[in-house]
């Protein structure tokens, strides 16, 4: 996907780059960097003389300082777990990994804070809260590769935004490296703090087009004292919303996760993923996972157990289980994480990571449906994911035994068909994976004019040289 020619950097320049992080930490070796420029799903593969990775901050600051006086292009990068190819050096511009900045600058369960540097893991950052009796509530399936910086980039979502909001909510101070290597030093831990613009949110969800996420102050929360979680069978998706009223009006926030899953999922991850089992005797058409936790250490059982006997009688549920142990929770778990990848045993697959308004969702799955099947007889719709929050993993499987090359010519055009169905029901094409390059031309279609105008001042005042992660999100200047 070159969207102008690869840009060649002179060599000498190279050596100047990486004299600032030091011979081992620059890597030239194609077997070395390859992975820093495949992404995993192998829809990506970018090409890079160099990929760099500075140890502190301000090796990070000397070498934008130098990037923006040679006009140098410069791909920041965490775990390189992004999805919308947003990581990937795809102009052969330097990579700038952040996994080296991985220390935990401090933990402070009194003001319940924790500072992270950018490289550290979401995993490790979890931990490292839990040894201090708290919580950072964000949970991604990626979490043991992913990073803080690029949790902050893309202000990513995950199975616990339901509950505790997506990564702007759990950002209290931010530390960039700006374009120039002038350093945004704003690691405060102030919940009130009215003095001016929000400068930390500009970055946060920018995916490396404004500035180099270096740190940040996350917020943590009360570690729960019960969870509670079952694997739900709903006769259609309109009784997965109402079950979520009725889960939220008895346990109110919280219900932690709510996560909708098709029987075409379930099927797919008990024939790839090992040691899984139905967790229900017989088959349904739609599923839900629901989390709910408390800082009680008692009657949590009680609260769920009546949901879903209220659903029950009420007709919204027709079968389901409770999970006995934290090892059957994990089973169930297992089986929600596994729908992203397990899918590459059917084929083909084109993928959507839209949002629509939790109410809107029943309506958006049956046109949407109707859509995807209008454009290629015989697809498979599997939609899944966090209906808690509105959003939809809209994967649309190809036809049985279809021609994967021949199927995935549709892309395009499939993702015309689900756009304009979520476009009716008023939501949005990129609900928490980001812009980067996969939707970065369609933005002009369903952004305010007005607010991309904004977004491409911003990016001219902050980068008026355009080195940071160009064309992403928004197309080069011409
Ligand atoms: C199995 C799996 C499950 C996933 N589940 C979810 C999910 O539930 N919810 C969700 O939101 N996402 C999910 N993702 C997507 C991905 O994990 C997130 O987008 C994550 O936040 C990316 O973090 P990363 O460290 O891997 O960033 P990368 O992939 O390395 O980078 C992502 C973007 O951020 C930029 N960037 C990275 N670090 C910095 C930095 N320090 N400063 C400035 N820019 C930076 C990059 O240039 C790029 O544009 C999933 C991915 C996988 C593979």
């Amino acid at each position: 996907m070159l969207d102008k020619l690869p840009h060649s950097i002179d060599p000498t320049l190279l050596t100047r780059f990486a004299t600032i992080v030091g011979d081992k930490y620059a890597i030239t070796d194609p077997q070395m960097q390859a992975p820093y420029v495949v992404e995993r799903r192998d829809m990506f593969t970018g090409r890079t003389p160099l990929v760099l990775r500075p140890g502190s901050v301000a090796e990070v600051a000397a070498i934008l300082k130098l990037a923006n006086e040679t006009a140098t292009p410069i791909v920041p990068q965490g775990g390189n777990t992004g999805l919308v190819g947003g990581q990937t050096p795809i102009n052969n511009e330097i990579v700038l990994s952040l996994n080296r900045l991985d220390r935990i600058r401090e933990v402070d369960p009194t003001s319940n804070t924790m500072t992270c540097e950018a490289g550290v893991t979401l995993q490790r950052a979890r931990e490292a809260a839990a040894a201090a009796d708290r919580l950072y509530p964000q949970l991604l399936p990626s979490e043991g590769t992913c990073t803080i910086g690029g949790t902050l980039s893309t202000n990513a979502g995950g199975t616990a935004a339901l509950a505790h909001g997506v990564t702007r909510a759990h950002v209290l101070g931010i530390e960039v490296v700006l374009a120039d290597g002038r350093i945004l030093h704003d690691l405060n831990k102030l919940k009130k703090d009215n003095t001016g613009y929000d400068l930390k949110n500009l970055f946060i969800g920018a995916e490396g087009t404004l500035g180099i996420v270096t740190a940040a102050v996350l917020r943590l929360v009360p570690r729960p004292r019960a969870i509670e979680t079952a694997f739900v069978a709903v006769p259609s998706p309109e009784a997965a919303v109402a079950l979520l009223t009725v889960a939220t009006e008895r346990a109110g926030g919280g219900v932690t996760s709510y996560e909708l899953m098709p029987r075409l999922g379930l099927e797919l991850a008990l024939r790839h993923g090992s040691g899984l089992r139905d967790p229900l005797a017989t088959s349904h058409q739609w599923y839900v996972l629901i989390e709910l936790s408390s800082q009680h250490t008692s009657g949590l059982r009680e609260v769920i157990e009546e949901v879903l006997a209220q659903a029950l009688q009420r007709g919204l549920v027709v079968d389901a289980a409770i999970a006995d142990s934290i090892e059957q929770a994990k089973t169930f778990w297992r089986i929600r994480e596994m729908l992203g990848e397990v899918q590459r045993h059917a084929g083909g697959s084109i993928k959507h990571d839209i949002s629509v308004p939790i109410a809107a969702v029943p309506a958006f799955l049956k046109d949407a449906h109707a859509a995807a099947v209008a454009l290629v007889p015989g697809a498979r719709p599997m939609p899944f994911g966090h209906l808690g929050d509105g959003n939809i993993h809209y994967n649309v499987l190809q036809p049985d035994g279809a021609d994967k090359a021949d199927y995935l010519a549709h892309w395009d055009a499939m993702n015309a068909a689900i756009f304009a169905v979520v476009k009716k029901y008023g939501g949005s094409i990129s609900a928490e994976h980001g812009v980067g390059v996969v939707k970065r031309d369609l933005l002009p279609l369903v952004k305010d004019p007005v607010a991309l105008e904004l977004m491409k001042s911003l990016k001219r005042m902050l980068d008026p040289k355009g080195i940071l992660n160009p064309g992403k999100v928004l197309a080069r200047d011409p």
